[in-house]
């Protein structure tokens, strides 16, 4: 029966591990969740009836529900080195003079370029040894950074069986970037916002806290994904990125398919103008391109220096800016009493979006920056961060509108505002103020229809 049972249990993980390809990489499912969850239900069931083939790599362990005190520092089989920026054409065109001068007397000037995207997350290192995720962590300084494995397990797009034996490899150590998704950002801040958390910033900083919190269990919660972009060193040979990243995907990795092959740094560019604007259609936030010279061996000879290689560079967008004016300043009361002001702009489209609204976070901000009604000011947006005002654009010809002051009283009840010491955030502190009324109900409506989703 054991015996049975075992053949049973390796069976499903098989099965399930094709369908988290299918769903979690491929995004191209062929079982419905309800059939899904019951194949992971009658694992759980077998698992729990031969609890002596419980094993690591089981679909069923990825959340290992340890918490731990503190995260152990691992050192990088190769260091994990970060790309040099650049930010204008001409400088990309100085990256490929050093390439073919650094390539000494190659007979052609068409190098091979192959052209990715970056994504604005975190790099991480996964070991996988025998086919078994062992170790992943953090780039840390380089050469040494944190072991995340338990957090990076919870992560569906990550593999934690891979078919290494077809491969003939014993060792891959793979390299990618951990981004949260911007749907997964807007919601996880919503949530935050309702529980009087403070709000991440951005994706990025999402996902870094995310996946350095000491309870694997919150960072499952978070749906967090991964991009896979290469190799510390190549175990059998390869020729170009390209065969790597080929080889990646065979091995059941999530690869981001939007890349290209340039047979010469000429064709380069328009990618680099097609995706400054593209980007922002995109459901996770990209910061830029990534140029890599095709060639391992090109790329060997390149070398690095001790901080970049010289065989890739990193183009990098610059957060989009626009002018508009400040129609008006108003305050709005927030669930539990807090008072933000929020800047209402001549609507301007800016990174993919029209944005008629910024907020201007508390009293100590707009004083900071002095923005006064009818200002005429910069606004940033890039990705999803929330548009902010960078400066007001003074101009000796017209005549500025008064300071701005903060309320003496509640905009919505009239009642006394009250500011905390050492705390930034003026409240209302009337319990009965209808504007909080509102929101709390709005909260508990919203918390409600949640509970009934989930029942559901
Ligand atoms: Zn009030």
């Amino acid at each position: 029966m054991s015996k049975q049972g075992e053949g049973k249990i390796d069976r499903l993980r098989k099965n399930i591990r094709q369908h988290d390809i299918l769903y979690y990489v491929k995004d191209s499912p062929t079982i419905s969740d309800r059939e899904y969850d019951l194949l992971m239900r009658e694992l759980q069931d077998l698992e729990g009836k031969f609890p002596e083939f419980i094993c690591k790599e089981s679909p069923t362990q990825r959340v290992g529900g340890k918490v731990s005190e503190k995260f152990n520092t691992v050192r990088h089989s190769t260091p994990m080195l970060s790309l040099d920026n650049t930010y204008s054409v001409d400088e990309l065109k100085e990256f490929h003079a050093r390439v073919l001068k650094g390539l000494g007397n190659f007979p052609s000037k068409d190098i091979e370029y192959f052209v990715e995207l970056k994504f604005d997350g975190l790099a991480v290192a996964l070991t996988y040894e025998k086919g078994v995720f062992v170790q992943g962590a953090t780039r840390g300084n380089g050469k040494e950074g944190e072991d995340i494995t338990a957090n990076l397990r919870t992560i569906k797009s990550i593999p934690l069986t891979i078919p290494m034996d077809k491969e003939k490899i014993n060792f891959l150590e793979v390299r990618g970037e951990v981004f949260m998704p911007r749907e997964s950002f807007r919601e996880l801040n919503k949530i935050r916002e309702e529980d009087n958390e403070v709000s991440f910033a951005n994706p990025r900083n999402a996902a870094a806290g995310s996946l350095r919190l000491l309870d694997p269990a919150i960072t499952a919660s978070r749906r967090l994904d991964i991009f896979v972009y290469g190799l510390s060193a190549e175990p059998v040979p390869i020729k170009t990125h390209s065969e790597t990243q080929n080889m990646l995907q065979r091995l059941g990795f999530k690869l981001n398919m939007n890349h290209y092959i340039c047979g010469c740094f000429e064709n380069v560019l328009p990618y680099v103008e097609k995706w400054r604007t593209e980007k922002n259609n995109l459901e996770y936030d990209v910061d830029g391109l990534v140029i890599k010279v095709n060639s391992l061996s090109f790329q060997k000879k390149l070398g690095a220096t001790t901080k970049f290689p010289r065989w890739a560079v990193a183009y990098k967008y610059e957060a989009e800016k626009a002018e508009t004016k400040v129609e008006n300043i108003v305050c709005q009361v927030g669930r539990t009493g807090a008072i933000t002001p929020v800047a209402l702009l001549t609507p301007v489209f800016i990174s993919g979006s029209t944005v008629s609204r910024a907020t201007l976070h508390n009293e100590d901000e707009i004083k900071r920056k002095d923005i006064r009604v009818g200002d005429r000011v910069v606004i940033e947006k890039s990705g999803e961060i929330i548009p902010k005002v960078v400066k007001v654009i003074l101009s000796t010809k017209v005549k500025r509108g008064a300071l701005f002051k903060m309320p003496a009283q509640c905009p919505e009840c009239r009642g006394v505002l009250f500011r905390p010491e050492k705390e930034a955030i003026l409240r209302c502190v009337n319990y009965g103020c209808p504007a909080q009324l509102k929101e709390r109900l709005l909260h508990f409506a919203s918390r409600n229809a949640m509970d009934i989703d989930h029942l559901a």
